[in-house]
């Protein structure tokens, strides 16, 4: 990575939008996103050798070891410093990591500390409600929070529950993120602004952009 480049890191329980201001994140500004559970779920439908061997796992809400994962991000890293898009951006967006603590700290080692993180909060149970509505297409992969009238993605894909979304997974999840997640709060301390994430999209994203323009974080160019 770049020597001005910051890393951003978006925590949260599942469902909280981390997905969703990410998103809105991206095209404010001129950060590069990365989301380990979309670049997990990825290696899973293309059966590679490493998404054979975490596919229970992710079904099952667990944790994929710390070492599998520092990996793939450190590759995205050091890669991204060598695509013309990150010369243009300012800042790289994680989604979904670090996810523990050891995750936390070898992070701050291969980017000598430039972490900055917005934390969504929410309770039990509006993630419970969120994420038993939530539907994705099957073949674009766009998230729906609300059920689309007919239950068709507008690229025409139908719109399935995801594995992971299922009741039994998502607790699972859930109990798997106040263990070994949460702790990080406590772990960044005065690096970590918390956002309340039962606020409306709007408002969330009015806090994140003051915190990308606090960070001086470049907007993207037009
Ligand atoms: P997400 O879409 O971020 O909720 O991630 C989906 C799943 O991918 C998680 O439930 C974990 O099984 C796995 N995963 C994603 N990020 C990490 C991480 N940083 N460490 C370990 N497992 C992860």
């Amino acid at each position: 990575m770049r020597e001005d480049e910051l890393i951003i890191v978006l925590l949260g329980p599942p469902g909280a939008g981390k997905g969703t201001i990410a998103e809105q994140m991206v095209r404010a500004f001129a950060v590069e996103h990365f989301s380990t559970g979309s670049l997990l779920r990825n290696e899973v439908e293309k059966k590679t050798a490493l998404g054979l061997k975490i596919s229970q796992t992710l079904a099952a809400g667990g944790l994929v070891e710390d070492d599998v994962v520092n990996e793939l991000i450190g590759s995205r890293v050091c890669r991204a410093a060598e695509t013309d898009c990150a010369r243009e951006t300012s800042a790289l967006l994680l989604d979904g990591y670090p996810r523990t603590v050891l995750q936390a700290k070898w992070l701050d080692v291969v980017v000598d500390g430039k972490v900055a993180v917005l934390c969504l909060d929410l309770s039990e149970e509006e993630v419970l409600r969120r994420l038993g509505k939530r539907r994705v297409c099957e073949i674009c992969g766009k998230i729906y929070g609300q059920q689309a009238s007919g239950n068709v993605c507008t690229c025409g894909g139908p719109l399935i529950r995801r594995k992971d979304d299922e009741e039994g997974t998502i607790r699972k999840r859930l109990e798997e993120y106040s263990r070994s997640t949460a702790p990080l709060i406590d772990y960044y301390e005065d690096r970590c602004v918390i956002i309340d994430g039962s606020g409306t999209s709007e408002k969330v994203a009015e806090i994140a952009t003051e915190c990308f323009v606090k960070w001086n974080i470049k907007e993207r160019r037009r």
